[in-house]
């Protein structure tokens, strides 16, 4: 992502775009998603947009990954038992839109009809 556009979420960070935060950290961001496909959607967005996907900041800062996933389980244990599924799409063709790394957190009733039974 050039430093000219910035993403939808780093909108989200700076307060351009309104969102339904739900946890907010010096790093990390979480936030509903506005079109959920579960009960439970939230997204787990760091605030820097210098990572376009997960295997990069895998790579560069796996700290900062461990805390997207103990954020996950926070808004987990929050929302639904503590029970949930942690999406990250990487790449147009695996339904990547925002190029700004993010999590989702899916939880809620999934086990049926779900990614799980494929
Ligand atoms: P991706 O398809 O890149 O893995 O996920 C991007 C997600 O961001 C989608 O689920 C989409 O619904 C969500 N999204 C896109 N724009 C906005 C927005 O302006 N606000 C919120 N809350 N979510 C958004």
């Amino acid at each position: 992502m050039s430093e000219t556009t910035p993403s939808v979420f780093s909108k989200i960070v700076a307060r351009e775009i309104p969102a339904d935060i739900v946890r907010e950290s010096d790093d990390i961001i979480a936030f509903r998603d506005i079109q959920p496909q579960a009960p439970v959607h939230v997204l787990v967005v760091p605030k820097t947009a210098q990572y376009s996907q997960v295997s990069e900041l895998a790579a560069s800062d796996p700290a900062l990954l461990a805390q997207m996933v103990s954020v996950a389980q926070d808004i987990a244990e929050e929302m639904c038992d503590g029970q949930f599924r942690l999406v990250f799409n990487s790449g147009e063709a695996a339904g990547q839109t925002v190029f700004h790394v993010h999590a989702h957190v899916l939880g809620g009733n999934l086990a049926e009809g779900s990614l799980a039974q494929r």
